[in-house]
C-alpha cells in the first residue's frame, strides 16, 4: 500500500513538473513574439533606412546640411469613431515607429503635413485636450529636434466646417508659424484648407500672409535686395522655398502615379474634386506663382505619388503614417541645403508581417499544448503510426535479422523442426 502511494506520488510530481515546463515554454514563446512584433521589428526595419546623399556634398561642396523628416495623416482617433482597441493599437504602432525613427535617424526637424487628429473638426474642448495630450506623448522629441505641423481638414474641418475658434485652437498648440528658415533652407507651411478662394475672413488672412512671405522671399533674392520696396529689413537666406501643405496642388487624378504605395489601380483614375481632394487650379497657380518653390510636399490622399507641375516643380504626396490607412506606412527623409535636396522613403513594418507572425506563433503554441495532452489531431497520429509501420523492404531486412548467421545453425534448426 505504501509502495503504491509512493509510486502515485512520484507520478503526480512528474506530471506537475511537465505542466510547469510547458507553462514556462509557452510564456517564453509569447514573450518573445510580443517583443519581436511590438518592439524589435521597428528597430530591424527602420535601422535599414539611411539619409539620402546629395550630389553637391559628394563633390565636396561645403554647405550646411539639414536633415528633415516628413510624415502625414496620423489620424489619431477621437472619442466618437473607431474601436478602443483599434485606437490603442494604432497609437502604439505610430509611437513605436516615431520614437525608433528618432533613435536611429536623429533628424533635426520633423514636419507633419496635416490630419494629425481624426476628429479635430468636431471634437469638444475636453476631447481636443485629451487628443492633444496623447499626441504630445506619442510624438515626444528631444529639445534639439524641432517638430512643425501644418493643419489638415480633419484638424480644423473642411472649409465649410472651419471656424476662427478651431483654427485658433489648433494654432495655440502647434504655433501659427508660416515661414521657417534653418541652415539656409526656407520652408513655407501653408494652411491649404483656407485656400478656398471665396474671400472668407480666414481665407483672406491666409492669402495676405502668403503674399507677405512671397515679398520676403523676393527681397532675399540677391538682385532685388537693393530695391526700395524691400527697405533695410533682415533678409532671409536666398533659397527657393520648400512648400509644405496638407492638400496636394491640383491634379486630375492619381492615374499617373506608380509604386508600391500608390493608390490601388481601381482608384487611380477616379477624377479628383477641386477644394476637396486637391486644391483648386486657381489656388495651385497662385501658390506656384507667389512662392516659386523648388519642391512641394503634401498629404491628404494617404497614397504616394510624384507629380511634375508647370515650370518643372516636383510634388511628392506623402502616404499616411497610420496602419489604419495603409498596410505599408512610410515617411520621407530629406537631406537639404539652400541649393540642393535629395529625398528617400523609409518604409515601416508591414502589418501583414506582424499578423502572420502572430498567427504562426498561435498555431505553434496550439500544437505544443495538444502534443502535451496527447490529443493531437488524428491525421498527425496516423502519419506518425504510418512512419513506424514496417514497409515490405524493412520487413525483408527484419526477417533477415531473424535468420541464423552460420550454416550449422541452419542444420540445427531443421533438425529441431523435424
Ligand atoms: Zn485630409
Amino acid at each position: 500500500m505504501v509502495l503504491i502511494r509512493w509510486v502515485l506520488g512520484r507520478q503526480d510530481i512528474r506530471l506537475l513538473q511537465r505542466r510547469r515546463s510547458l507553462l514556462l515554454t509557452l510564456a517564453a514563446i509569447v514573450f518573445a513574439v510580443l517583443l519581436f512584433c511590438e518592439f524589435f521589428i521597428y528597430h530591424i526595419v527602420i535601422f535599414q533606412c539611411s539619409w539620402p546623399e546629395l550630389k553637391t556634398t559628394a563633390h565636396g561642396a561645403q554647405e550646411p546640411l539639414l536633415k528633415a523628416m516628413f510624415l502625414a495623416d496620423t489620424h489619431l482617433l477621437g472619442e466618437r469613431r473607431g474601436h478602443w482597441l483599434d485606437k490603442l493599437r494604432r497609437e502604439w504602432q505610430m509611437e513605436r515607429a516615431f520614437q525608433t525613427a528618432l533613435w536611429w535617424l536623429q533628424p533635426e526637424v520633423i514636419f507633419i503635413l496635416g490630419d494629425i487628429f481624426d476628429e479635430g473638426k468636431w471634437s469638444s474642448s475636453q476631447a481636443w485636450a485629451d487628443d492633444v495630450q496623447r499626441f504630445q506623448k506619442m510624438f515626444r522629441h528631444p529639445s534639439h529636434m524641432q517638430l512643425k505641423v501644418v493643419a489638415g481638414n480633419h484638424d480644423i474641418g473642411f472649409h465649410y466646417q472651419m471656424s476662427e475658434y478651431r483654427v485658433k485652437r489648433f494654432e495655440k498648440v502647434f504655433s501659427p508659424e508660416r515661414l521657417f528658415s534653418w541652415k539656409g533652407v526656407n520652408f513655407v507651411m501653408v494652411n491649404s484648407v483656407a485656400l478656398e478662394g471665396d474671400g472668407c475672413d480666414i481665407c483672406s488672412q491666409a492669402e495676405a500672409e502668403l503674399v507677405e512671405i512671397s515679398h520676403k522671399l523676393n527681397c532675399s533674392r540677391e538682385q532685388v535686395q537693393g530695391s526700395d520696396q524691400c527697405g533695410d529689413g533682415q533678409w532671409l537666406p536666398w533659397s527657393a522655398p520648400v512648400l509644405l501643405q496638407h492638400y496636394p496642388l491640383y491634379r486630375i487624378s492619381d492615374a499617373n502615379c506608380s509604386g508600391d504605395d500608390a493608390a490601388p489601380p481601381e482608384e487611380r483614375s477616379i477624377p479628383f474634386e477641386e477644394r476637396y481632394d486637391v486644391l483648386s487650379r486657381e489656388a495651385s497657380q497662385k501658390l506656384l506663382w507667389w512662392l516659386q518653390p523648388r519642391l512641394v510636399l503634401s498629404g491628404h490622399t494617404h497614397s504616394a505619388c510624384e507629380v511634375l507641375h508647370a515650370g518643372g516643380v516636383p510634388e511628392i504626396s506623402i502616404p499616411s503614417f497610420s496602419w489604419r490607412n495603409r498596410n505599408n506606412p512610410s515617411f520621407i527623409m530629406g537631406s537639404l541645403t539652400s541649393r540642393d535636396y535629395a529625398l528617400s522613403k523609409c518604409y515601416l513594418p508591414f502589418e501583414d508581417t506582424v499578423l502572420t507572425t502572430y498567427c504562426g506563433a498561435a498555431g505553434f503554441v496550439l500544437v505544443l499544448v495538444l502534443a502535451h495532452f496527447e490529443c493531437l489531431a488524428s491525421p498527425f497520429l496516423f502519419g506518425w503510426n504510418l512512419l513506424r509501420m514496417p514497409t515490405p523492404t524493412t520487413r525483408f531486412f527484419l526477417d533477415l535479422r531473424e535468420l541464423p548467421s552460420k550454416p550449422w545453425q541452419w542444420a540445427e534448426q531443421e533438425t529441431t523442426a523435424a
